[in-house]
């Protein structure tokens, strides 16, 4: 007998398609929905966007017949965004309730902004009060660890979507000494956390989270960055929560998908989001079960709708049906972003996420930070990392044995083209501040290496 709960975001998206309750649901109403969806953003933003109405002029929305046509639709980059984010905007920039600037990860230094409405940000406080009921029951605290404070912030669109089921949202703001959040975790019996993957280890990890006993937390969402498969597990074991990962991005409206009770795979709001994967270099469309980009496009935008958007990020869609009987699609888990990783050799790329998953694996690695740097023609890999200082000796003896079983670094170390430094280590917890992404720093460019 099945005992998952099908996850809460299928009656949702039924309901928002305009289905009565007691009606059939199949992909079939989700397909013609979106399409018609799709069809409606296309004229809305070659009608109000400067930049899709160059982007889309000599296409013809209403033509539009079904998916294999769209795939033809041209993509917006994040250039295209850092270019002139004002060239996005579909309605007047008094409508806009709230902005977000985005550090490019380009060399022009300029940023990305992304603008939304009040309905905007209204539709991304239904996806999370429907995601977060998974997580939580009505009367339950949910601390969370995620930037908040200003109206329209993440933190803030959370606490909302969790008051529209009885939850309380207690916006702490990312982890900054991990022994205070716990003592907050304690004072404010919060059953539930949200953070970003590395913070929550950083709890977890820590000597005083034996404080927090079994159950006390039920359950976790991360978010925000690559999740690696041993944070999972120590949440888990040390706390005994069930731990659900969310994939969004601002540029979606903060939230994309979130999985289920069966925890494989995101369910995605698929009323409010197309979400195709396309092979990164051809940007031809690639089949279920096939991992590449994944492109979104937003079906209920109104200040900025983006429109077959490449996200840098690479996963796959699960060709199977959901253990929790859901119909609706599943993203499998994002395998980091495409770029985040570099080049070791024509036959050799080291990711981040698989730097990430190797030394997370050793107990004692609390964080770490993994830059390229170059030398004589060759490169060296430099870790630096924080620790508990608790079998020192014993961790570097780790985190060496565990790099040179990662194939890529396997590879280039025996060709010649790698050498990896000699382990440095820092009291410090943090290398980047609140909600941004851990990178592979690349420095081989560089004139002046620090
Ligand atoms: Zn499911």
């Amino acid at each position: 007998m099945n005992t998952l709960r099908i996850t809460p975001l299928e009656r949702w998206i039924k309901d928002r398609i305009g289905l009565e309750p007691q009606s059939a649901f199949t992909r079939d109403h989700v397909r013609r929905f979106q399409l018609e969806k799709i069809r409606q953003t296309l004229t809305y933003a070659s009608q109000r966007s400067p930049f899709y109405r160059r982007q889309l002029s000599g296409c013809a929305p209403a033509d539009l017949l079904n998916f294999e046509d769209f795939a033809e639709y041209p993509f917006t980059t994040a250039e295209d965004l850092v270019r002139d984010p004002l060239e996005f905007l579909c309605v007047s920039q008094s409508d806009v309730a709230r902005v977000v600037t985005l550090r490019s990860s380009g060399s022009t230094g300029h940023s990305k902004r992304v603008f939304f409405d009040p309905e905007d940000l209204d539709r991304t406080v239904d996806f999370f009060q429907q995601g977060m009921s998974s997580l939580v029951c009505p009367g339950d605290r949910v601390l969370i660890l995620l930037p908040g404070g200003l109206p329209g912030s993440v933190g803030e669109l959370l606490v909302e979507g969790l008051a529209r089921n009885h939850v309380e949202g207690i916006v702490h703001g990312p982890v900054q000494d991990p022994a205070q959040t716990i003592d907050e975790i304690l004072a404010r019996r919060a059953q539930c956390l949200v953070g970003i993957p590395v913070q929550v280890l950083s709890l977890v990890r820590h000597p005083q989270s034996r404080r927090i006993p079994q159950g006390f937390i039920r359950s976790v969402l991360l978010s925000t960055d690559y999740v690696p498969a041993a944070i999972v597990a120590d949440i888990q074991r040390s706390w005994g929560s069930s731990v659900y990962q969310h994939y969004g991005m601002t540029e979606m409206g903060y939230g994309g998908g979130v999985e289920c009770d069966a925890h494989d795979g995101y369910h995605l709001r698929e009323a409010d989001l197309f979400v195709e994967i396309v092979d990164p270099a051809t940007g031809r469309s690639l089949p279920d079960g096939v991992s590449g980009e994944v492109v979104v496009t937003a079906l209920t935008r109104c200040a900025m709708p983006l429109i077959r958007y490449r996200t840098g990020d690479q996963a796959r869609f699960l060709p199977d049906y959901c253990p929790c009987g859901s119909m609706l699609r599943r993203l499998g888990k994002v395998q980091g972003r495409l770029m985040n990783g570099a080049a070791l050799g024509p036959l050799a790329w080291l990711k981040m996420a698989a730097l990430d998953e190797a030394l997370f694996a050793i107990p004692s690695v609390l964080n770490f930070q993994a830059e390229l740097v170059p030398a004589n023609g060759c490169s060296r890999l430099r870790i630096t990392l924080h620790c508990d200082p608790c079998g020192l000796d014993d961790t570097v003896a780790q985190i060496q044995a565990a790099l040179a079983r990662l194939p890529a670094v396997h590879e280039a170390v025996s060709r010649g083209r790698l050498a990896i430094d000699p382990i440095r280590l820092t009291p410090e917890t943090w290398f980047t501040s609140g909600a941004a992404k851990r990178t592979l720093i690349d420095r081989r460019q560089e004139r002046s290496i620090p």
